[in-house]
């Protein structure tokens, strides 16, 4: 028997903290965030990309009455890029909340489908993205790439 321990590496910041670009990709989620459709969750999600062309793109979440008809922010986000821009890179992905029901001490990472959609992205640009979302009031996690938010990654 052989016990292996797995380290996770991310990077905390305040949101004074954020360089240029990281600030923008942060408000452009938030501006996202305030157009969700989050009838019933009572959370707004916003996020957004850039790609290596410097193109910034922005989704949030939609829900619908039929729960399993809606979408995360992340994947809304991601399956656009996707279909509208198949050869860019995507360096960065931030996520953010907006909701009155939000714990000011929670760490809102994103959910486990949105993680497996992010890794088959990064699988197939074959580099890196990195991933920021929130962690409690002004502050955010930063990993540099998907792995560190879904270990043992499934992947053909
Ligand atoms: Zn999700």
């Amino acid at each position: 028997m052989k016990k292996v321990e797995l380290k996770l590496a991310f990077t905390e910041l305040g949101l004074d903290e954020l360089d240029h670009e990281d600030k923008m990709l942060y408000d452009k989620a938030m501006e996202a965030a305030k157009i969700a459709y989050a009838p019933y969750s009572g959370f707004s999600v916003g996020a957004a990309c850039l790609l290596d062309n410097g193109e910034i793109f922005t989704a949030s979440n939609q829900e619908n009455a039929a729960y399993p008809s809606g979408l995360c922010a992340e994947r809304s986000l991601l399956f656009y890029v996707g279909a509208n821009r198949p050869d860019q890179t995507i360096l960065k992905l931030t996520v953010v909340i907006k909701s009155k029901l939000r714990d000011a001490k929670k760490i809102y990472s994103p959910c486990g489908a949105c993680r497996q959609v992010m890794a088959e992205y990064q699988n197939r640009q074959s580099s890196p993205i990195q991933i920021m979302f929130e962690a409690g009031e002004n502050k955010v996690l930063v990993c540099s790439r998907i792995d560190d938010l879904l270990p043992f990654i499934f992947n053909f």
